[in-house]
This record gives C-alpha cells, structure tokens and sequence, in this order.
C-alpha cells in the first residue's frame, strides 16, 4: 500500500493526521518537515511572553510522541522537488519518496521588508517556534522593542511584550491599526487602549522603514520621510506570503496560494493542500478554524468517502488582552453601513448591507468577551463557503 505523504508538521499537517487516523488505522502515513516537527499552537507565540513561556514550554509533544500518537515516520528533512507525474518527492539530502497520495501543508514565510543598512538582517520575525526561542534570546537583558507592522501579529506582539515588561514601539504606515479587518472607528479604540497601556504608536501614513543599522547600544531604523527611531531590538509583522515556490516549480496551478477545490485537490491528481499555503476556491484564510475544518474534509476525503469543506462565518479573535477583539471582517468595497453602540473601547460594531442582511461585526473590550451575544451575531452572518 503507498504511504499518505504530508509535508509540513504545523497545525494544518497535524490536525489532517489526527481527523485520517481515527479513519484509516492501516496505511503507512509519512510525514515530512524542515523543522523539530513538534507539536505546538502558533497562535501561543503571541502571548508567551504574558504567561512566561519558553519555546520549549510552548510544546505540546515532541516529535517522537507524535509519530506513536500517529503511527507515523515523521522525518526532518527538507523537501526540494515534487515529480506529480513518478509520484516521488526529492529531499535536500538527495533522499527520494514514493506517495500513493501527497498533501502539501507547508504553511507561509513573513514577509521581509526589503532594507537597507548594516543591520537589515538583524531584524526578525516571528512565525515559528525557532523564531520564538530567538526573540526570547534577543530580548534577554534588553528593554526596548520596535514592531514594524500593526496588523494582527503586529498588535498581538505589542500587546504581549508589553504585558511582558517591554517598551514597545509600534508603526503602521497605513496609519491605523489593523486595516485590513477593522473599522476606523475600531482602529481607534484598540490605539487608546494600546496606547494608555504603554505602547508608542507611530502611525503617520506611508511611514515606511527602508533601512536599518547597527549604532551604539541598539538598532536604528530609517523610514522614507528621512524620520528614524531606535530600539533594541526589532521585529517585522507586516504580512505572511503562502509558500507555493515548490508547488509553482512542479507544475501545480498557483495564485496567491496553491490553487485547490473544495475537496482539497490541486491541479494534479492526488495531491492535495491545506492550512496557509492553501487557496481554497479563491480564498485565502490563514487562521485555525480554516484549516480545522479543511482537516476534517480532507482527511474524510482520503479515506474514500469525497467530502467538500465548507466554511461557515469564522470571526477572528485578537489577542490584544488590554483591548480583546473579535471581528468577523468585511471587504472594504462592501457596500453597506457599519452602526455603533457602546462607549469608549467597550463597542459593538455592526456592518449591514443595503439589504439589511448582517455581513460583518467587531466587538470590542467588554463586549468581546459576551460569548452568547457573539454567537448570536455569528448565527446570522451567511456562510464564507456555503454547500454547493
Ligand atoms: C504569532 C501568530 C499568532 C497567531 N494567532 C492566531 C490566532 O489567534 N487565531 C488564529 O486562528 N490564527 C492565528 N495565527 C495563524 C495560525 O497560527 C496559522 O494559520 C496556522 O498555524 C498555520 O498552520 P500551517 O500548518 O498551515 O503552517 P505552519 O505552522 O507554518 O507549518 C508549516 C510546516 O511546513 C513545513 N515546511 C515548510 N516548507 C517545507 C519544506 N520545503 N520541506 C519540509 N517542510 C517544510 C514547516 O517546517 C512546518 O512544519 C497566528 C499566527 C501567528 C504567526
């Protein structure tokens, strides 16, 4: 029998593995990654530094007990070329795999500003647990943080290194607060609750850093307007791009991510994406109730019984503890109205179409935590993936 090969051992291959498991105790399952290939939840790396945890202390089992819990050969290895037509993947050490069926689960790489200066290569981003354990390093006897970037990650790190003890500068040349999913008027609320807990905000538009140097006792970076600040050290959050350079190289159909269908499947036969380098029908979602559901379909799928994943509405929760959020976004050309109740940072934002139907909320502060009122609100929001 050939083996399943899942490429990636984050929260898309290992939850994949877990849902097949429970189905198909018999197949040989391999899975493949680049890196320790232990289990942890990525989102844990942006409150670590509130609940004081190492990078070790954010596994949740190492990769020896998954491959028991799994009845899987879990080998680190990193993964160079895919041969849809032989079926047969290349490894870096030369190493070659058969698959009866390949899932590619290879997540996304932070986007790397592109910057100038003796010290561009100092500047770090946090999107794994090595990249965890490096920050904690980086930080150990030092004060002073730079984030570029006020998007999710962005603000979670704000938020958790200031819960931590930093000092945290933060800047955001869209000059708002995570853009791409609140409203103004939201924005605005998380930047006093940030900035009353301590963060310096910098949001002038279209202050971008364009180079970083070394200078005595830190870092400085440079933005376009000719401004700089300083800090010790400094952390790029301004966006993740799906990893689909091998996928792309073996023929496979590629938009922003790997193109797949509502089964999972790509453009060639028997292989199949999920998690953040997934695009499923055109959607990009890179969060874990995505990808938890893809899991489900999919791993029903490979276990003969054809299953399309569907998505109902999944708001997003940031994790700003000095202002928590939850938003079911909308797209900024939607036409319709957003409402507001509710005072200072404690609001409920509503955003109705001209229709009157219900496609988007941010709740915030107080009204964050009304578990029934936001799944009330999240009952009416239409499907982001209905049956077809
Ligand atoms: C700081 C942070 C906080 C977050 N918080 C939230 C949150 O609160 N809620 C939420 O819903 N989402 C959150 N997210 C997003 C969520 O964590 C991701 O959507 C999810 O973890 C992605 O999982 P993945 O398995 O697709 O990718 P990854 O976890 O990146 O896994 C990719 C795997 O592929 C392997 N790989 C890649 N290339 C190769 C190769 N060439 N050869 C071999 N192996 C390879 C890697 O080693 C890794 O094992 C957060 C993300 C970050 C960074």
């Amino acid at each position: 029998m050939q083996p399943l090969l899942i490429v990636g051992t984050g929260l898309a291959g290992y939850n994949l593995a877990r849902e097949w498991r429970k189905r198909d105790p018999q197949r040989p399952l391999i899975m493949l990654s680049r890196d320790a290939g232990h289990s942890y939840s990525k989102p844990m790396l942006s409150t670590g530094f509130a609940k004081a945890k190492t990078a070790a202390g954010l596994i949740m089992a190492e990769r020896t007990a998954m491959a028991e819990q799994l009845q899987a050969e879990i080998i680190q290895a990193e993964l160079r070329a895919i041969d849809v037509d032989a079926r047969q993947l290349t490894l870096a050490d030369g190493r070659r795999l058969a698959y009866g069926d390949l899932v590619l689960a290879l997540g996304a790489d932070p986007f790397r500003p592109p910057l100038a200066g003796d010290a561009a290569d100092a500047v770090l981003s946090v999107n794994d647990l090595e990249d965890y354990a490096r920050l904690r390093e980086r930080l150990q006897g030092r004060q002073r943080v730079l984030i570029l970037g006020g998007g999710l990650i962005g603000c979670e790190f704000a938020n958790d290194l200031l819960q931590g003890g930093f000092q945290v500068d933060l800047v955001e040349p869209a000059g708002r607060l995570l853009p791409a999913l609140l409203p103004a008027q939201a924005s605005a609320a998380l930047e006093q609750a940030l900035r009353a807990g301590g963060v310096q905000l910098h949001l002038q538009a279209g202050q971008l850093a364009v180079a970083v140097h070394h200078q005595e006792g830190g870092l400085r970076v440079e933005f376009r307007d000719g401004s700089s600040l300083t800090a010790e050290v400094v952390i790029a959050a301004i966006g993740l791009r799906p990893r689909i350079a091998l996928a792309q190289a073996a023929g496979l159909a590629c938009a922003r991510g790997i193109k797949v269908d509502r089964y999972l499947q790509s453009s060639a036969a028997q292989v199949y994406a999920l998690g953040d380098c997934a695009e499923v029908e055109g959607l990009l979602l890179p969060y874990v109730l995505p990808l938890m559901a893809q899991a489900r379909a999919l791993a029903q799928t490979l276990s003969a019984q054809r299953t399309e994943v569907q998505y109902p509405a999944m708001p997003v929760q940031v994790k700003t503890s000095v202002c928590p959020v939850v938003v079911a976004p909308v797209a900024a050309d939607r036409p319709g109205r957003w409402t507001c109740e509710g005072q200072g940072q404690d609001l409920r934002l509503l955003f109705h179409d001209p229709q009157g139907q219900l496609q988007g909320f941010v709740l915030l502060g107080q009204a964050a935590a009304q578990a029934a009122d936001k799944a009330a609100l999240q009952k009416q929001l239409p499907a982001l993936l209905p049956v077809s």
